[in-house]
């Protein structure tokens, strides 16, 4: 190291950059060396350290209040954009998040004390689940897709979905098509704004006829529970302005939607709920809504629905089925409502499936 480096060394290490204490120290640190080149006496020497020390004290003395310590570095109190992409062949698959907040426990239609023990047993609060909310941004090469848009809430917790697709590269105006697995406001609620307007200008909202038809139906909206009725508000207003602008294009079940991309029935959670198989040169992703709410009690008893299922029995036949063949399958799967970013494989277990999420990667590779 040059005589400078040394310098600068001991600069940083010192925490000033201060000429009288850099001297000092490093005629202190460095005096055995000085004796040695110069063949001075070591007495000699002392003595000029202390002469060095006594005239420069003041200085020293002067520069205290000036020493930098590093240690106070201010708290980052939040996290950054949120938004992760795999390879799936030649597409890009990038989960953005919408928000998450505490879910009761109560939602799961099983025993309280059966569902707290689970909870208990992976490490997590027994009075709430934090739920995640995702959406999906599939680029194709040619096309730019969304499959959900997550809340469009204004909360704290939830409506992040824009912020994070901006921040992830994206732009509303380049996309295509929105593929939605269904019309529960936490996956159609992001396509439009406050006002009622369209977010994304040059989209074509892609959905089962069966799930438009329930949804849209004026006197479904008015047989509703008090509980549901918010439900069709929300998919009323989110189809409008998609609607008024002929860009609201539902699809019969099985539908090859572009290639690439399979819709597949999942009935149950509603009545139209859709999951969509993407595939490219041999790999696949199957992203299967809400086919899955709570992942660590669902998945190791698929029998379990909850209060968002409009058929339950439906929905654990639905569930219990596509487990049993995406396990068998080995096939990746993502989740709007699976641990962030929610890509991963299922595992047969002693009881039902356990969930093993794709490892995280800094580059865009196939998991
Ligand atoms: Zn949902």
């Amino acid at each position: 190291m040059s005589l400078d480096g040394v310098v600068r060394c001991e600069a940083n290490h010192l925490g000033t950059h201060n000429p009288s204490v850099v001297a000092v120290r490093l005629l202190f640190r460095y005096r055995y060396v000085v004796a040695h080149i110069k063949r001075f006496p070591m007495k000699t020497l002392n003595r000029l350290f202390a002469t060095v020390m006594g005239a420069t004290s003041i200085a020293l003395v002067a520069s205290f209040p000036t020493v930098n310590v590093q240690a106070a570095a201010p708290m980052i109190s939040a996290q950054p954009a949120a938004f992760y992409t795999i390879k799936v062949g030649a597409f890009e698959v990038t989960a953005v998040y919408d928000g998450g907040g505490p879910l009761s426990p109560t939602l799961l239609h099983e025993d309280a004390q059966r569902v707290l023990t689970m909870l208990e047993s992976n490490y997590l609060p027994t009075d709430n689940i934090q739920g995640s909310i995702a959406g999906f941004v599939v680029n194709t090469g040619s096309k730019l897709i969304l499959i959900d848009t997550g809340t469009g809430g204004q909360g704290t917790k939830t409506g992040k979905f824009m912020k994070n697709f901006r921040a992830a590269g994206y732009q509303p105006e380049q996309v295509d098509e929105i593929l939605l697995t269904h019309l529960h406001h936490d996956h159609v609620g992001g396509i439009v704004g406050p006002d009622g307007q369209a977010l994304f200008p040059n989209a074509v909202i892609r959905l089962a006829q069966s799930e438009s038809d329930y949804w849209l139906s004026p006197s479904n909206a008015q047989r509703a529970l008090d509980g549901e009725k918010d439900d069709f508000e929300v998919a009323r207003k989110a189809a409008k302005p998609y609607e008024d602008s002929g860009r609201w294009s539902p699809f019969q079940a099985g539908e090859l939607i572009d290639p690439g991309i399979q819709a597949l029935a999942l009935p149950g959670h509603t009545p139209g709920h859709t999951g969509y198989q993407l595939t490219s040169n041999g790999h696949t992703l199957f992203i299967w809504g809400d086919v899955v709410n709570f992942a660590v009690v669902q998945l190791p008893r698929p029998s379990i629905s909850v209060d968002f299922d409009n058929n339950p029995v439906q929905a654990a036949k639905t569930r219990a089925a596509l487990l049993r063949r995406l396990s068998q399958e080995g096939a990746l799967v993502a989740g709007p409502h699976m641990p962030f970013p929610g890509f991963g494989h299922l595992r047969v277990q002693a009881q039902g499936y356990a969930w093993i999420p794709v490892t995280y990667s800094d580059a865009i590779v196939q998991p």
